[in-house]
């Protein structure tokens, strides 16, 4: 789980559909990488693009921002839960240096500075007024994000382990250890298997819209 700076880029045809047509989501899907703008969960932990919203950085409620409810710039793709606890939460406009509680924008600031997450505890902290207040107000520390953090976390340590256990064999397999050297290499396999599906599981975008659409017969 990690953050990224989110990349915008115009697309007048895009944008011409207007917020509620799926075609926004899925470009909105693509351009954040599969994953949620603000908790940074992926897709598939949620059921996918299905349960997934577009977002309103600048909420659309407020009549201030009322005229920017169609504009790419300030829709992203967010999971249902943040989407759900920043409602139409508008503290003020951010600054700078995040001194303020303020929520900065995702398409020119890069989230992974504004949050660390400690890989004992899968807990997120963050050194700004403006990351914590995200931290409190979006419940970034709920317990089923903790878990999503705590598996990547493994999943990393596990592709390490089994680059550790290959040169393992190597050392055994050269020292005459033939027979312990056969079984670490099973013990190994399964575990690159095991590793690589749950790897995939998370890369590999669930379901596309198409995919669920009822099939006419
Ligand atoms: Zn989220």
């Amino acid at each position: 789980m990690k953050w990224s700076l989110i990349q915008k880029t115009a697309n007048p045809t895009i944008e011409s559909y207007g917020c509620r047509d799926s075609r926004v989501k899925e470009f909105l899907r693509e351009e954040g990488g599969f994953r949620c703008v603000y908790c940074a969960v992926h897709e598939n932990a949620l059921g996918g693009i299905q349960a997934f919203h577009v977002e309103h950085y600048r909420p659309k409620s407020k009549p201030e921002f009322a005229h920017l409810e169609n504009s790419l710039s300030n829709l992203f793709y967010a999971c249902p839960i943040c989407n759900r606890f920043k409602a139409n939460d508008w503290p003020g406009e951010p600054k700078k240096k995040h001194s303020v509680s303020s929520y900065p924008d995702p398409s020119t600031v890069d989230y992974s500075t504004l949050f660390k997450v400690s890989e004992s505890t899968g807990l997120v902290s963050g050194p700004y007024v403006a990351s914590k207040y995200m931290i409190e107000r979006l419940y970034f520390n709920r317990p089923q994000l903790i878990l999503e953090r705590k598996e990547y976390f493994l999943r990393q340590a596990f592709e390490k382990l089994n680059a550790d256990h290959a040169v393992l064999i190597g050392e055994l397999v050269t020292k005459g250890g033939k027979t312990s050297g056969k079984l670490i290499k099973k013990l190994t396999d399964l575990n690159t298997k095991v590793t690589k599906h749950l790897m995939d599981l998370k890369k590999i975008p669930a379901y596309e819209l198409a995919d669920v659409r009822r099939r006419r017969s």
